[in-house]
């Protein structure tokens, strides 16, 4: 079987930083989170690192060569032998062409998994979260709700909205999601990608999700060898 690149797409609140982790150990394969990538660099204070942390300090964008190369070095590793999943990235239609001829040229297959969750569930699922401004516990009202409501079962304060959750502050990240990856689906679209849409809120939970997920590369899979459409 050829090696299999795993890019998992999906807006924040749809429990994609969750699959991937569930996925990494059902598939054997790791998770190459960019954003780690960038941070360990940094930390490395190698020449590359101290300049990757000269663009983040005044808030600029690491240029997508720079990101790809690291990419490109990342799976070379042994344990990427199988496959990988990446997260994260690519974020813009540009890193995605060098992406994708990178790959090419490597012989590995990409299939994208896009976790699509109606906004409206993710705005309930974040509006429903709750923080104690004294301690801190996070308290969701659906699935971890304070025995008395609104108020903290450790040390009785009246619980807040996090900024963060707040809804429209949750809306307009969702909007910018939608900007940032629609050109980018559409790019992998146009080079033949297969692209599953997959239920994010299905009601199997992330265990259900994530086999669903198993079964779609199993089948992208056997179809790319078999050469059988
Ligand atoms: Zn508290």
């Amino acid at each position: 079987m050829s090696r299999l690149c795993l890019i998992l797409f999906g807006a924040p609140g749809s429990g994609k930083g969750t699959q991937a982790k569930l996925l990494r150990q059902s598939l054997g394969v790791p998770h190459i989170s960019t954003g780690d990538m960038l941070r360990e660099r940094v930390e490395r204070q190698d020449a590359l690192g101290l300049q990757v942390a000269g663009i983040l300090q005044v808030g600029g964008l690491v240029p997508d060569e720079t990101v790809n190369a690291l990419v490109n070095e990342r799976i070379q590793q042994p344990d990427c032998d199988k496959g990988f999943i990446l997260d994260g990235y690519p974020r813009t239609v540009n890193q995605a062409k060098i992406l994708t001829g990178l790959l090419e040229s490597q012989g590995v297959s990409i299939t994208l998994v896009h976790l699509k969750v109606d906004y409206n569930v993710i705005v309930a699922r974040l509006a429903g979260r709750r923080q104690c401004p004294a301690c801190g516990a996070l308290y969701s009202l659906s699935a971890s709700a304070p025995t008395v409501s609104e108020v903290c079962d450790y040390d009785g304060s009246k619980l807040v909205i996090r900024d963060d959750d707040r809804e429209d502050v949750v809306t307009e990240r969702l909007k910018a999601y939608d900007r940032q990856t629609t050109p980018v689906l559409e790019y992998f679209k146009s080079v033949d990608v297969p692209i599953w849409d997959v239920d994010g809120a299905a009601p199997g939970g992330p265990l259900g999700i994530a086999k669903r997920i198993r079964s779609l590369i199993e089948e992208t899979t056997g179809r790319l060898s078999g050469g059988v459409n």
